[in-house]
């Protein structure tokens, strides 16, 4: 076995694992995390090898399983892999959009121990919450929703990503998660790969927009101290300092497609020429303490300056690399996010460009047929060519 690379001679366990059940979902965000070809009902892991998962993982170390989508409520089996998880020792978070699942069906999740939810909402506003959504009646289901939720007496975070057609009301979209008795709302912007790549125009904000979004979120926190806690994820083209992305590649987290694939984040599928593991071919031990595409960008080792270099390398790890790919056609450059980076001026300028040109239609997120594998699908479903420059 190789010796995981960089991070001290006993790699830590990871601490989350994220479970894509499914990658079905009735809405159709243009921004969804999931990639551009999506895996099919018939290639989803059975509920007995969902089970052989959370029992590795618990073995492991994990401490938390996120079940996600997708909408992970559309899997019949939701409630008993919950009451699994929670009988093998860990903590329970569902991510759902919350249109999917009647009353019953939820009762049945929280009687076998959910311990969170995180609900997503695309605004505050009807209207616009359902076309980006694209999906009618959808904010009715979702407020109807939030009160099972805190009825059960279950903490609710409530989950909006912001972009262009909602980012002037973030003090709405606060106000409506206090209304909704939530303990936690996370505003965050859209970061741009995959299906948001595709709709950088029609989900750019203008920097303006951004500027007054963060005094009315610091207004809120002042107004709202020890109601609710708000976190706010800015957006990366208008930073100067990238985010840690999922605390470093392969350090904290795993993620897995509703096929089995592991991948060390959501869209590291996007990234060609790495080769992702199957829980149906590797133990869940075994991947993360090996797995090519977990050591590619692992530590440090890997990277060029100016991140080498760079006394910071180590708190955010050189930011994310599936933005690095998508926007600079290299994988391990540092995040155009980072104001050292080469690439972040042109970022900036593009960015102000396409937020102030008229917004384009939606491409909405829709399920394709998978392609037969994983380097041909890396090759077509991110963009391995420079976006800006
Ligand atoms: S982002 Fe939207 S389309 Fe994607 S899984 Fe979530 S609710 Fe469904
Ligand atoms: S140069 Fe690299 S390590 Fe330094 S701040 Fe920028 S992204 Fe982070």
């Amino acid at each position: 076995m190789n010796a995981p690379r960089n991070i001290g001679s006993k790699l830590p366990p990871p601490m989350a694992v994220l479970l894509e059940l499914t990658h079905r979902c009735p809405l159709q965000c243009p921004y969804c995390s999931n990639p551009l070809q999506m895996d099919q009902v018939k290639s989803e892991l059975s509920t007995a090898e969902w089970k052989s998962v959370l029992d590795q993982a618990a073995k492991l170390g994990v401490l938390q399983v996120h079940f996600s989508g997708g909408e992970p409520t559309v899997r019949q089996d939701l409630a008993e892999l919950i009451r699994h998880a929670r009988d093998v020792g860990l903590y329970t978070n569902l991510i759902t959009s919350g249109v999917a699942a009647s009353k019953a069906r939820f009762d049945e999740m929280a009687a076998a121990g959910l311990d969170h939810v995180q609900l997503s909402i695309q605004d505050s506003d009807a209207e616009t919450a359902e076309k980006i959504g694209n999906y009618s009646g959808a904010q009715a289901k979702k407020l109807e929703f939030a009160k099972w939720v805190r009825a059960a007496g279950l903490p609710l975070t409530v989950n909006a990503v912001v972009n262009r057609h909602n980012i002037d009301r973030v003090g709405a979209m606060i106000d409506l998660a206090v209304s909704l008795d939530a303990h936690r709302v996370e505003i965050a912007n859209v970061q741009y790969y995959g299906w948001a790549l595709k709709n950088l125009g029609a989900l750019m904000p203008r920097f303006d927009q951004f500027e007054a979004s963060i005094a009315t979120v610091d207004a809120a926190r002042a107004r709202l101290k020890g109601k609710i806690v708000i976190d706010y994820v800015v957006p990366d083209y208008y930073a100067r300092v990238p985010k840690a992305c999922m605390n470093g590649w392969g350090r904290r987290f795993m993620n897995i497609t509703p096929a089995g694939k592991v991948l060390p984040c959501h869209a590291a599928e996007t990234i060609p020429d790495l080769k992702f593991d199957s829980v149906r071919e590797m133990t869940l031990a075994e991947i993360w303490a090996r797995s090519s595409a977990f050591e590619a960008f692992r530590g440090t080792d890997w990277m060029p300056d100016p991140c080498r270099s760079c006394d910071k390398r180590e708190i955010d790890w050189g930011g994310c690399r599936c933005q690095a790919l998508a926007l600079t056609g290299s994988a391990a450059e540092a995040d155009p996010a980072c104001g050292l980076s080469p690439w972040h001026e042109k970022l900036r300028g593009m960015a102000e460009a396409a937020s102030q040109a008229a917004a384009p239609e939606f491409q909405y997120r829709r399920i394709t047929p998978a392609k037969p594998s994983t380097s041909e699908s890396a090759k077509t479903s991110g963009t391995a060519e420079p976006v800006a420059g």
